[in-house]
């Protein structure tokens, strides 16, 4: 298991609520079946999709192989066309302590 984040932020111009052509991709990404298109990409979950509208921000979750391929997805589905899209390596907060312990002093 590999968690990720994907932060993306736009402009407020390029924001679905703003521009319809935007609107209509987020729109089909939301009607997709995200279980056919995960395996292409090594996504084996999604374990959260969490959007600030006003912020015009969004945070997803995945549980995934390859970040590269995550890269592309980003591309591939249009997402990356009006966001900043950053994909940074997570670990959960227990892992931080365990970590930590280790180290020395
Ligand atoms: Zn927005």
């Amino acid at each position: 298991m590999a968690l990720y984040g994907i932060y993306g932020r736009h402009e407020i111009d390029a924001c679905p609520i703003n521009n319809s052509k935007n609107r209509k991709m987020m729109t089909d990404i939301g009607h997709r079946d995200m279980k056919e298109v995960a395996p292409k990409y090594k996504i084996n979950k999604i374990i959260g999709r969490f959007h600030s509208a006003l912020e015009h921000t969004f945070l997803w979750i995945v549980d995934a192989e390859d970040p590269h391929l995550i890269q592309q997805l980003a591309i591939d589905g249009g997402v990356a066309s009006f966001n900043e899209v950053k994909i940074v390596p997570l670990i959960e907060f227990e892992n931080v302590v365990k970590m930590l312990e280790k180290m020395d002093n």
